[in-house]
């Protein structure tokens, strides 16, 4: 096995042991990244030089003080979460050479562990997209299939993991932009619990949906992370302070006697027939583990898309109101104060930012807001006690994470509503705010990966954990290695 197929807790075995370095590990990943991201282009920066520095430091403190949980693991961020020192952009043209001030409280917390920031891995412009086609940099490609994407917005996050340029990796999920593309790249991908991972220096989309997870190869190491970067902090108001539980506790746990609900509008039709019958197998698998399946009705998702699409354009439209020219980022100069801000925004910002900002403020807008912003939120509550209901009988939750597998590059860019629709079956779990998980379930006939979402009530990652890790441990799609 080369250094660079190493998960984390095989890598933290080897260092403990003294079979490998930090510099070995971190040295292995970058001559990984030479060999492949010329194809994948996974990354809009490489630190290479402070990684290969912090993998210098992380041998020496290792030999004195105790052991930090990510001492010299090497780990890629996606680009819209502050790292103080390292470039920013959100993959936007107006962040281009925004260089923070300041650390986020999530790459605060790795970094307090000894992780090594490999690199700021590349996204849809803001996280608002399916693709990473979005990004003002170019689009990532797919690991198993170069002609089509990877999923988004954390698709350079999830190509990363898929191809080994990183041991691990942290994506941010608003509607799907974890569990999608883990899907697509067939890997892992996790978003915790609204409120479970602090979002301070998370560059805002949609506030209230935004959520910092894992994506990584397998279940223990997403469990592994959430250990290090879950916590109540000052500087999130949302942030929940509620005690953090060993998220790895319960791997290995059994499922038996464990109901779980599967909701009948999750198999849409017009859903492909290889990951539903991917999917029915992954159900079956979980039924011969002893859990117990359900049939349950989630009955409003057919208006989540909708509500959806209403409140993230809506928060966005003010989130993005700071970016005026003024206080960082791009500055295109104008005649006047308004003309510098109007040509700032027009160079900076990309065609599906525009299309988001318009549509939002349009929803907030005095004579619509009732009947748009208003009313979305009335779904997003239904919504909510949909959840609720159901989990008064089951403990999670199982369904395919996309309705398709990976399509081609170009193939939805000219239908936003087509590129929309990719969410429809992850996006209820951010209005509800409970945590989800896609895990590898399956292959097409072309080869392409098929994602198993398992979700869970507020603030019980550990259901979602163990199952999914039961399931894993039952299969061998995680295993399976992309091509390159
Ligand atoms: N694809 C969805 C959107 O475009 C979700 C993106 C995300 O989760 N950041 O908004």
């Amino acid at each position: 096995m080369e250094l660079f197929e190493l998960d984390i807790a095989g890598a933290v075995s080897a260092l403990d042991n003294g079979e490998i370095s930090p510099v070995d590990i971190t040295a292995a990943i970058f001559q990984r990244i030479d060999a492949v991201e010329g194809k994948l282009k996974s990354y809009v920066t490489l630190a290479e030089e402070s990684a290969m520095k912090s993998a210098r430091n992380a041998e020496e403190t290792m030999k004195s003080s105790s052991r930090l949980a990510l001492a010299g693991i090497p780990l890629a961020v996606k680009d819209n979460i502050c790292t103080k020192g390292v470039t920013t952009t959100c993959s936007s043209k107006i962040l281009e050479n925004f260089v923070p001030p300041y650390e986020s409280t999530c790459t605060r917390r790795l970094k307090d562990q000894g992780y090594i920031l490999i690199g700021k891995t590349n996204l849809d412009e803001f996280a608002m997209g399916s693709s990473t086609e979005n990004s003002a940099f170019g689009h990532t490609g797919n690991p198993w299939d170069l002609s089509r994407i990877p999923g988004g917005s954390s698709g350079g996050s999830a190509a990363a993991v898929a191809s080994d340029e990183c041991i691990a990796a942290i994506g941010s999920d608003t509607g799907g932009s974890i569990r999608q593309p883990a899907a697509f790249c067939g890997v892992v991908g996790f978003k915790p619990t609204y409120g479970r991972v602090s979002r301070f220096g998370l560059v805002a989309f949609a506030s209230s949906l935004d959520q910092i997870g894992p994506i990584t190869k397998n279940v223990r190491d997403s469990a592994i992370l959430m250990n290090v970067i879950a916590g109540h902090d000052n500087r999130d108001s949302t942030s929940a302070d509620l005690p953090v539980p060993d998220f790895t506790a319960v791997l290995g746990h059994d499922i038996k006697g464990m109901k779980f609900g599967i909701p009948k509008e999750y198999f849409v039709s017009g859903m492909d027939a290889e990951v539903e019958t991917a999917v029915k197998e992954a159900i079956k698998k979980l039924e011969s583990l002893g859990a117990i399946p359900v049939e349950i009705s989630l009955p409003h998702t057919e208006y989540a898309v909708a509500a959806y699409y209403i409140l993230a354009t809506s928060e966005a439209s003010s989130n993005l109101a700071r970016y005026d020219g003024v206080k960082y980022g791009l500055r295109v100069e104008g005649d006047d104060l308004i003309d510098m801000y109007m040509k700032t925004r027009e160079d900076g910002f990309g065609a599906e930012v525009k299309r988001r900002i318009i549509l939002g403020t349009y929803a907030l807008s005095s004579g619509y807001y009732d009947a748009y912003y208003r009313k979305a939120q009335q779904v997003r509550t239904l919504i909510k006690q949909d959840f609720d209901k159901a989990f008064e009988d089951v403990e999670v939750i199982v369904t395919p994470t996309t309705p398709a597998p990976a399509f081609k590059i170009g193939e939805k860019m000219e239908d936003p509503l087509q590129m929309y629709l990719t969410d429809i079956l992850t996006i209820s779990v951010n209005l509800a705010g409970v945590p989800g998980i896609s895990v590898p379930c399956g292959f097409t006939s072309e080869g392409l990966p098929v994602g198993l979402q398992i979700i869970g009530k507020h603030f019980d990652e550990k259901s979602v954990l163990k199952t999914a890790y039961a399931y894993e441990q039952g299969t061998e799609w995680h295993k399976r290695k992309p091509e390159l």
